[in-house]
Parts: C-alpha cells; structure tokens; sequence
C-alpha cells in the first residue's frame, strides 16, 4: 500500500464489514484520509521506534509502519483491535496492545529501546490531558511526540502569556518540551466527521528542562496555585494555596513573605498568574524555596 491511497483502507468499510460502529464514547474518529496520515508519520524522526495511541482501523498505524523501525500500537476497543490484528498480520514490524492507554507503562515498553523513540497518536479527545500526563511522566525515554488533538487543545498548549488560551496546561507542557503546531485537519479528514475541527502538534523535550530550577515540585505547584483562581492576583493565589494546607487564616506574616517572594522574582506586585512566562514562574519558586515557603 502506498500513501497515494491507491489501495487505501476505508474505515467506513472496515466497520461494516463486521458489523460494527464508531463508538463515540470513544472518540473513535477514524482518519479518512492517507494524506493526512503520511502528513503526521513524517514528521516523527525516521526510523523510530513508535508507540501510538488508539489504532483504530489502523489508517496511521500503515504509515507509521511504512517510516518506523518498529510500532507498538494500543487499541482498548476489542472489535478494532480485531481488525487491526488481521490487517497487519503480515507486517513484520507492527505489535498490537489490546489495553487502556491509561494503564499502560510507557517508560517500561520505551526504556529498553535505543533513541529515536516516539509516541503518535490521533487522540482519543476526552481523555487528551490525562494522555499527555502520563506521557510526560515517561519524559525521560522518548525524543518525539506528534499528536492530534482537539483544535482549541492545541491553541492552550501554544498559547502565550496573558493570553485567552494560556492556562497552567500550557505552562506545565511548556516546561517539559517545546511544543509546536505542524498542521491543521478539518473534520472533513475522518469518519464520522466530528463536530470539532482538529490539529497536529509536535512536543519535543527539552534537553535541560530542570537548570535553574531548585525544587520541581515546587514549582508544578506554583504554577498550579497561580491559575487556581484566575481573577486573583498572583499573591492571593500563592497565600491561598499556602493556607489551605496550614489552616492558618490569619497570617499576615505569610502574605508579606508571599509578597517579598513576588519582589524577589522582579513581578510586579498585583500581577495575574495568566501574565508569567514559564521564566518568571521558575524565578518565583526558586524565591519561595529560598524564603521557606511551604507550598508543596
Ligand atoms: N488512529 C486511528 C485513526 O487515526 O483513524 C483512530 C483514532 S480515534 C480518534 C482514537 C482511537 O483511540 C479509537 O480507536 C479508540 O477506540 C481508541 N481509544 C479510546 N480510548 C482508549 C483508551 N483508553 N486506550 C486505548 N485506546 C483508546
């Protein structure tokens, strides 16, 4: 098969040849369109070793199998893990995972592999944000991630500061990798056609993401505690966050410290949490490690 779509495999065939349906609990929707598929498969390094998310009929699992050395593809769905065993079984370098992505241990099946390695997958959107957790968590043991996600998805993890779409997501992402749009996909691109449009994003960890950084956890809650409350200054985010583990309400003392910190980390005294880059936020906990400010 090539990616001309010359013998491309419809989804929509596929489902009604045993019976079955997308199932939008799902968010099975499936690519319909090989181009698209070619579009995501080349832009993972070349000969990667690939786990993808959600196999479905298998439309990006044929291209990926086309470019990677070697793709372990997850499928919970058992009627489609069916399909995509028989319709590979001749392709030496597929494995098929019938499982929940959620359960499954990335940095156990990417760990023994030698770089590149990478994660692919057109979402499942419902569950995009624990997906992307649990990714980050295997951090450490892949090169590359290229994912569609939900178009308004992709805006928030690109956002820039002090925008609408800038959230704690975007800053958490950011953190870990750069992130970049590489294309859009109408919901013309699959079958059924969605009610959302979607788009193709490439995260790339970063090679020192922990320099100047002197406590991690401190700062993943710092940014937390900045977006917790997104009409309050950063000040009463950060003391309200402190306060709900002390149960102390009335500790003036706190919120001057809070504010020292603030100062410390050159901000502005009534800033949002909405206007810090990723910079100011690792300059802010680094204050609030160094004035003993328990926020973890
Ligand atoms: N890759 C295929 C394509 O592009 O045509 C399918 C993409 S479809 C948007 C998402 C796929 O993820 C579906 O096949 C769905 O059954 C599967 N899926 C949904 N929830 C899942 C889960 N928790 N674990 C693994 N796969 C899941």
């Amino acid at each position: 098969m090539t990616d001309d779509g010359a013998s491309f495999s419809s989804p929509k065939q596929l489902l009604a040849a045993r019976g079955l349906h997308a199932r939008k609990r799902l968010g099975q929707n499936f690519l319909v369109d090989p181009r698209f598929a070619a579009r995501v498969a080349d832009a993972l390094p070349a000969d990667a070793f690939v786990v993808e998310i959600g196999a479905g009929t298998g439309s990006l699992t044929e291209a990926l199998a086309q470019r990677a050395r070697r793709v372990a593809t997850l499928e919970i769905d058992r009627g489609l893990a069916a399909i995509v065993r028989e319709r590979f079984a001749d392709v030496g370098n597929v494995t098929l995972v019938e499982g929940d992505v959620l359960e499954f241990d990335f940095a156990g099946a990417l760990r023994p592999e030698s770089a590149p390695r990478a994660i692919c997958g057109n979402l499942p959107y419902y569950i995009t944000t624990p997906i992307i957790e649990k990714i980050l968590d295997a951090f450490d043991f892949w090169e590359s991630a290229v994912l569609m996600v939900q178009r308004e998805y992709a805006r928030r993890l690109t956002a820039a500061p002090g925008t609408p779409d800038y959230s704690s997501l975007t800053v958490f992402v950011g953190y870990h990798c750069s992130v970049e749009k590489i294309f859009d996909v109408g919901a013309a691109g699959f079958y059924p056609a969605p009610t959302v449009s979607s788009a193709v994003v490439r995260l790339t960890p970063w090679a020192n993401r922990t320099a100047g950084v002197d406590d991690e956890r401190v700062l993943l809650k710092t940014i937390r505690a900045a977006f917790s409350q997104r009409r309050k200054t950063l000040a009463n985010c950060i003391v309200a966050a402190v306060r709900s583990k002390s149960g102390d309400e009335q500790d003036e003392r706190l919120r001057s410290s809070v504010e020292q910190a603030i100062a410390t980390a050159r901000l502005e005294p009534k800033i949002r949490g909405e206007r810090l880059s990723l910079d100011d936020f690792k300059r802010l906990a680094n204050a609030l490690v160094t004035a003993r400010i328990d926020i973890v």
